[in-house]
C-alpha cells in the first residue's frame, strides 16, 4: 500500500518545526526514523496531514553523560546508542535492551526518541526508561516542560505528548557503578517485538539487595512497574527461591490481554519465568562488579 496525500516539510531549525506542529495541531506528525510512522501511513493506520521531517536539523543527534544522566539527542539513532561506549559503560540494560529491538537495518534510522514516542505496548525501550526512572524533555513553541516516564506513556501508542509538542531529549539516569541489570525477552522471532519482556536492576550492599527495579514490557496497554513487589526484594540475599517467589507475584499482578500473538495465560507464565531469570542474571552480574 501507499501513503494516502500529504504534505511533506523539511524544517532546518527545530524553532521552525515547533511552529509548523503548532500550525498544524492534530493533522501534523513528527517524522524521524520513520520505521513505524511510514508502515503504519502505507497501511492508511495513520494519515496525517502534514509530515515534519526534523532529520535535516543539526545537533539533534548527540549522546553525553551529564550529571549522572545519560542525555539522548532525539535524533540519536538506536544503533549509534548500541554502539555507544558510554551507554554500555554507565546503562548496560539500554545497550542489553537496545540489542533485541528489531534487526541492524531498522535501528540504523530508527531513534531512541521515537520508539518512546510511538509507545507500542511490546516495546523494548519504554520499558527501560521506566526502570531506570528517566525523563523525556518536550518543548512546543512557547516553551519546554520534562515528564516522567512513569507519567508519559498512557496507553496503547498514547503518551502525554500533546500535538504541538516534540519530544527534544531523553534522559536516562546512569546505573550505579556497583549495580547489576539484565533484560530478557521472548518473541517468536530474533528482532521481532517482545511477546513478553522484562527489564531488571539490582544494586547490592554486601550480600544483600539495597535497591531493585524491575519494568515489564507485553503485559498490558503500556509498560509496568511495581514498586510494592520491588521493595519486598530491599533487604534480601538474592537467591532462586526469592527470585522465584518475586516471579510469581508479577505473574499474578499483571493484567496481560490475549492477542493473535499470545494468549493471556501464556503471557503470565513468561512474565513469571522472565522475571525470575532476569532477576538471577542481574543478581549475578552485581556480585560480579
Ligand atoms: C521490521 C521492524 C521491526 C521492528 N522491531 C521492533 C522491536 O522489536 N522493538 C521495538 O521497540 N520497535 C521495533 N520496531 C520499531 C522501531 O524501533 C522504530 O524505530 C521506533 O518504534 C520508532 O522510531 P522512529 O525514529 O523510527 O520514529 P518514527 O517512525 O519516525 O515515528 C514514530 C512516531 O513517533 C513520533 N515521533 C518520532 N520522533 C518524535 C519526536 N522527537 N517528537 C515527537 N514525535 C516524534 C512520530 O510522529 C510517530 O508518531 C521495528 C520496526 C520495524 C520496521
Amino acid at each position: 500500500m501507499k501513503p494516502a496525500d500529504f504534505h511533506y516539510h523539511r524544517p532546518r531549525t527545530t524553532e521552525e518545526a515547533l511552529s509548523l506542529l503548532k500550525d498544524f495541531g492534530e493533522e501534523g506528525k513528527v517524522l524521524a526514523g520513520g520505521q513505524s510512522l511510514m508502515p503504519l501511513m502505507n497501511f492508511r493506520l495513520a494519515q496525517p496531514a502534514h509530515v515534519v521531517d526534523i532529520n535535516f536539523i543539526d545537533g539533534l543527534d548527540y549522546i553525553k553523560s551529564e550529571n549522572g544522566f545519560i542525555k539522548i539527542g532525539c535524533l540519536a539513532r538506536q544503533s549509534r546508542l548500541l554502539g555507544d561506549s558510554l551507554v554500555r559503560q554507565r546503562c548496560p540494560l539500554l545497550a542489553d535492551a537496545l540489542a533485541c529491538v528489531g534487526h541492524e537495518q531498522t535501528r540504523n534510522r530508527g531513534t531512541f526518541c521515537g520508539s518512546l514516542v510511538h509507545a507500542d505496548p511490546a516495546a523494548e525501550l519504554p520499558a527501560v526508561l521506566l526502570a531506570l526512572d528517566g525523563s523525556v524533555t518536550v518543548g512546543n513553541s512557547t516553551g519546554k516542560r520534562e515528564i516522567a516516564a512513569r507519567d508519559f506513556f498512557h496507553s496503547y501508542l498514547t503518551t502525554a505528548l500533546a500535538s504541538d509538542e516534540m519530544v527534544l531529549e531523553a534522559s536516562v539516569p546512569e546505573q550505579p557503578a556497583r549495580a547489576g541489570s539484565s533484560f530478557v525477552e521472548f518473541a517468536r522471532r530474533f528482532g521481532d517485538f517482545a511477546i513478553v519482556g522484562v527489564a531488571v536492576v539490582l544494586v547490592p550492599d554486601k550480600e544483600r539487595i539495597a535497591d531493585a527495579r524491575i519494568a515489564l514490557t507485553g503485559v498490558g496497554e503500556k509498560p509496568w512497574r511495581a514498586r510494592d513487589i520491588e521493595a519486598m526484594l530491599v533487604g534480601h540475599t538474592g537467591s532462586t527461591d526469592l527470585f522465584g517467589r518475586i516471579g510469581a507475584e508479577v505473574a499474578a499482578r499483571i493484567n496481560p490481554s490475549s492477542d493473535i500473538h499470545a494468549g493471556e495465560s501464556y503471557r503470565r507464565a513468561l512474565a513469571r519465568v522472565l522475571t525470575r531469570r532476569a532477576l538471577f542474571e542481574a543478581w549475578q552480574r552485581a556480585r560480579k562488579a
